[in-house]
């Protein structure tokens, strides 16, 4: 039996589920598209598309750390969550220079992969 994998419908380029980006499971790296489960494309899984997935998953893995996409607070961010009182609702709001540096970095290397 053929197992397939899902794939970005636009480029074939194998998806990587993530949760980075709010409202998609699945990030495509060639061209940062971000899909639902139900417009994933599949196709079938070969030795050379694992091996793109597996390097994909490690880079979306180690950047989503870096990636604030506007939903939500943040576990540990005294802003989010202060002692007294509700706290502000989206993280994004109130971005340290050094999330705001190291989210445009992010950025920049998700762009030169996707051009690369
Ligand atoms: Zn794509
Ligand atoms: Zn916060």
């Amino acid at each position: 039996m053929k197992k397939e994998m899902a794939v970005c419908p636009d480029d074939g380029f194998p998806l990587v589920g993530t949760f980075m980006v709010m409202g998609a499971e699945y990030y495509c790296l060639k061209c940062r598209g971000a899909y639902g489960m139900l417009y994933e494309d599949h196709a079938k899984e070969t030795p050379a598309r694992l091996k793109k997935k597996e390097e994909a998953e490690k880079v979306v893995r180690f950047l989503s750390g870096s990636i604030n996409t506007g939903g939500g607070k943040l576990q540990n961010c005294k802003k989010c969550f202060p002692d007294k009182g509700e706290g502000e609702r989206y993280h994004v709001s109130h971005l340290t220079d050094e999330e705001k540096t190291a989210e445009e970095a992010a950025e920049l290397i998700l762009k030169m992969l996707a051009t690369a």
